[in-house]
């Protein structure tokens, strides 16, 4: 191919006086002028390659006999210009790219550079990119696609980050995307199955409520609100409570099943608006109530969490 169509990348770090090789990418034809020494740093594979005679066409399917340019030997990866660019600047030392971010704009171009640092046996890249893999930014807004994704490269720990997220909405309620096409009905399955464990641990922590060490709150204290029921707390201790907030565990505990996560009962979700609302009809618990069922329901969602993390799915295996 004649060099008139290939572009020469000279972004940061890529500045060809210090460079001492070309990598282009094979299927753009994208040229970027490296120091080899921060690629064999970073890669068990570039160290070799480089320790062979570079004027041969054996190695590997890097290099081919005569394939210069500006004196520089030009090694030649599969891999494309986008790809290429983070993979490269993840080799060099911290300071010289901190101005090329976002060097991970996607999850999907992450797990490019991911396939590629295994590749070349990266293993410090390949670290970090599992750390970017999981970033909120990339899981929050589809979950179940993240998931997918990670599964197709079996990523299991990453798979199991994600599958946290899809707690958020109910199972039911999850819609087709094409990235399904890529996990097995075993991995979809076995991600369900986690979801009713979660919703059985989550309920179970609105039900036991031996957790409970404080006993002041409205809800145990207001003789205008107290309705027929009596839960038992810490200490083996038992109280009566308002009826607005006997309801409001009743729906507490429905929406943990469905949605299994912290989030469900923390104050800004729905069923503590509505528990608040109905307290605000009274004299007595209208004063107190935000305050007081802000710091409990901060304290059940922690516990709620914890209930959760005590759930154990491998996503990597039959669940036997
Ligand atoms: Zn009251």
């Amino acid at each position: 191919m004649a060099d008139a169509a290939i572009i020469y990348n000279t972004e940061t770090p890529f500045t060809h006086d210090a460079a001492d090789i070309i990598v282009r990418s094979m299927s753009d034809n994208v040229d970027f002028p490296v120091q080899k020494a921060f690629l064999a740093a970073a890669s068990v594979v570039f160290q070799d390659m480089f320790s062979l005679p570079q004027n041969e066409s054996h190695i590997g399917s890097g290099f081919s006999a005569g394939n210069m340019k500006n004196g520089l030997h030009i090694m030649t990866l599969d891999e494309d210009e986008e790809t290429l660019g983070t993979l490269l600047r993840m080799c060099y030392p911290r300071w010289m790219v901190i101005d090329c971010e976002p060097l991970f704009p996607t999850l999907e171009h992450t797990l490019a550079v991911f396939t590629a640092a295994k590749k070349y046996a990266m293993d410090g890249v390949e670290r970090e990119v599992r750390a970017v893999l999981v970033a909120p930014r990339f899981i929050e807004q589809n979950p179940l696609r993240a998931f997918a994704l990670v599964m197709r490269d079996n990523l299991y720990d990453e798979a199991k980050t994600c599958a946290r997220y899809t707690l958020r909405t109910p199972i039911l309620s999850k819609v087709y995307m094409p990235e399904l096409e890529y996990i097995t009905a075993g991995a979809y399955y076995r991600l369900q199955k986690y979801h009713v464990l979660c919703g059985i641990a989550a309920e179970g922590v609105s039900q036991d409520l031996r957790w409970i060490t404080n006993e002041s709150g409205t809800w145990f204290e207001c003789a205008l609100c107290r309705g027929n029921s009596v839960v038992g707390i810490s200490g083996d201790r038992r109280k009566w409570v308002a009826k607005w907030w006997a309801d409001f565990m009743v729906e507490a505990k429905n929406a943990l099943r469905e949605r299994p996560c912290g989030a469900t009962v923390g104050i800004g979700s729905e069923v503590v608006q509505m528990a608040i609302e109905k307290a605000n009809v009274c004299v007595t618990c209208r004063s107190k109530v935000f305050r007081e069922m802000f710091q409990f329901c901060t304290l059940f969602s922690a516990e709620v969490e914890k209930a959760i993390d005590t759930v154990e799915v491998e996503f990597g295996a039959p669940l036997g």
